[in-house]
């Protein structure tokens, strides 16, 4: 049973149906001049021009990448190389993606100025500093929509408002909200977005900037003069074509699947928490539909995903791109938990796949590792000195 669907998706048959002639009849290089390479650009564009429209943006305005990690890289980068060190001032949320905080921590390194934006316990972005923050000449922030740990889902009207009331550009990292929640990129104020296909039910290996004309930025891969010249390389047009079918059919389904989704959420959250010593952290309601990430005393995170891991379970402890490091999650301390709270939590998110049924079954399922885990843990402190503790 996938409970994992923040880390990745399956490709959706629909989607994969699409792809495929890409890769043996209308393999045309689209910069190429004949009738291949023709029917390719023609694919290109018109799957530009669905995902554009899926955010009320420009087909000129989209820059297909590689990854979202790319696309975070090429925004962020390419405004500061763009702006030069003595202009360039860039502010990040401090439960951004690794994709985001390591480009800036490296922009840093070259003599780049970068501020950090604390959150609050639940994961929101602290206006009060926030707006402390904006009173410096700050020329781009970086907020991540829907945190892909903790599920908060930031008020992201609010803050385009405020950076434009301060000359500031915003952009958002929306990976794990593109698909899940309607987005219109003009009306919400956002000037450049970050999105990817396999979060979605599309294949990996390809993402896409939102990049609104007025932020101008400096390329970062340098060749042809593919994607406007933002990005140079022969376009991955079979994933290109997979990644519009993903948008076309999750704008169908969104609303339906995302009523679903929280239900099943609520239901194994209400589960959890009858647990003792158990925690939900993030946002109880402004949260991603398909999010659940918990915290149980005196337990590793580790230790719980492994056990239902044995038993059929896929779920995942921190964020799949830092799991395989020791160090507690950067998202769970910025919302304020010690390290040994942090290594106490573990993420399910949902999909397309789970039924009411699946969930009922890892509800239970879970309650019986955490009960074994902790007969035999020596975390575990004997009942008269466990030391009584909020819930929130
Ligand atoms: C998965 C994820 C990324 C990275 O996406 P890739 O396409 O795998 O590089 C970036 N940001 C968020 C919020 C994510 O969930």
């Amino acid at each position: 049973m996938y409970l994992d669907y923040a880390a990745t998706t399956p490709t959706d048959p629909r989607v994969l149906e699409v792809m495929l002639p890409y890769f043996t009849k209308s393999y045309g290089n689209a910069s190429s001049m004949n009738s291949f390479g023709r029917e390719a650009k023609e694919a290109l564009e018109e799957s530009r021009k669905r995902i554009a429209d899926s955010m009320n943006a420009e087909a000129e305005e989209l820059v297909f990448t590689g990854s979202a990690t790319e696309a975070n890289n090429l925004v962020l980068k390419g405004h500061a190389f763009r702006e030069g060190r003595s202009r360039c001032h860039i502010a990040v949320s401090t439960i951004d993606h690794d994709c985001v905080l390591n480009s800036v921590k490296w922009l840093e390194e070259q003599g780049f100025r970068v501020t950090y934006l604390p959150v609050d316990s639940y994961g929101l972005l602290r206006v009060d500093s926030f707006r402390k923050a904006l009173e410096e000449d700050i020329t781009l922030v970086s907020v991540v929509y829907g945190n892909n740990e903790i599920g908060t889902v930031q008020q992201v009207e609010e803050i385009a408002k405020m950076c434009h009331e301060h000359g500031a550009f915003f952009h958002t990292d929306a990976v794990q909200s593109f698909g899940k929640f309607p987005i219109d990129v003009e009306s919400m104020g956002i000037d450049s977005m970050t999105v990817n296909a396999h979060k979605m039910y599309g294949p990996k290996g390809v993402g896409a900037l939102y990049i609104s004309g007025n932020l101008k930025i400096a390329p970062l891969i340098h060749g042809g003069s593919h994607e406007f010249g933002m990005r140079a390389g022969t376009e991955n047009i079979s994933s290109i074509v997979g990644f519009a079918k993903a948008v076309e059919l999750r704008e169908k389904e969104m609303e339906t699947e995302g009523k679903r989704l929280c239900r099943l959420r609520d239901r194994l959250i209400e589960a959890a928490l009858e647990i003792d010593d158990a925690y939900l952290n993030g946002h109880p309601t402004m949260r991603l539909p398909n999010n659940v990430n918990l915290r149980f005393s005196h337990l590793e995170g580790e230790a719980v995903v492994l056990d239902l891991d044995a038993e059929g379970i896929a779920a995942s402890s921190g964020s799949a791109c830092s799991s395989t490091s020791l160090e507690p999650s950067h998202v769970l301390l910025a919302i304020g938990l010690r390290p040994e709270e942090a290594r106490g939590s573990l993420r399910f998110s949902l999909g397309k796949q789970n039924s009411e049924e699946d969930i009922e079954f890892s509800a239970r399922r879970l309650v019986d590792v955490v009960e074994r885990l902790r007969r035999i843990s020596p975390l575990t402190p004997k009942s008269t000195d466990r030391s009584p503790q909020l819930k929130h």
